[in-house]
């Protein structure tokens, strides 16, 4: 398919995407009511509960649980250019983050989950560093997409780590520097393990990882392609 205009058809969907969320009454990200960005009762429930995965041999700490309005708020941020969300989302990423380098010896620096040219174009923001710069949590950009992927979203457990293998590379500066890994969401925690490993073949030491949200265990994909609900 002739794809030249691809970049030129991204920058007028988002513009169209823009202008429509000006013309739009306004709805709760969580669960739809109208007149209100983000209702009282949402906004509750977006309160950090951090809780500690272990994936891989990763330690994945998240501030919240991927499911009902939770997760219909984070899909907004991520789909639906919703970028106001994200001062609600943050709480629970900075609870996340604390908890990761909680009894780390400083300093620990921060690397974000690098964000695919292909998000980028469709959506023109870096979600995982949006959320940790509404978190107070300074970046560092150690990490950046080294080829295409396809969406995560519609493969099994072992087509994602294929998926994501050799997707990133580390940046030389990376070398000697403990880190925490941020990113938005985990679910089988593919990405984050390959972030790692693009790191760690740097010299940096990854000591664990933040998120803002996790999936709970029986809805992370096993082995067959399924898609993310
Ligand atoms: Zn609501």
């Amino acid at each position: 398919m002739d794809d030249r205009w691809a970049p030129a058809r991204d920058v007028i969907r988002r513009a169209c995407a823009q202008a429509l969320a000006l013309l739009l009454p306004v709805a709760c990200a969580g669960c739809g009511l109208q007149g209100v960005a983000l209702c009282a009762p949402c906004r509750a429930l977006l309160a950090p509960r951090p809780e500690a995965h272990s994936i891989g041999s990763l330690v994945v700490w998240s501030g919240l649980s991927f499911e009902g309005p939770c997760a219909r708020t984070v899909r907004a941020l991520k789909q639906a250019g919703r970028t106001d969300v994200a001062t609600a989302l943050a709480p629970a990423l900075r609870a996340a983050v604390r908890a990761a380098v909680a009894g780390a010896e400083p300093p620990v620096v921060a690397v974000a989950v690098p964000t695919s040219r292909t998000a980028m174009r469709r959506r023109g923001y870096r979600v995982p560093e949006l959320l940790a710069r509404r978190a107070g949590v300074r970046t560092m950009r150690l990490l950046a997409p080294a080829r295409a992927t396809s969406d995560q979203r519609v493969l099994g457990r072992e087509e994602r780590a294929r998926n994501v293998a050799g997707s990133m590379r580390a940046r030389a500066e990376a070398a000697g520097l403990a880190v925490v890994l941020v990113d938005d969401v985990v679910t089988t925690g593919a990405t984050l393990e390959e972030a790692r490993r693009a790191l760690e073949r740097e010299g940096a030491h990854v000591i664990g990882a933040a998120v803002v949200a996790a999936t709970p265990l029986r809805d992370r994909p096993r082995t067959a392609a399924r898609r993310h609900r």
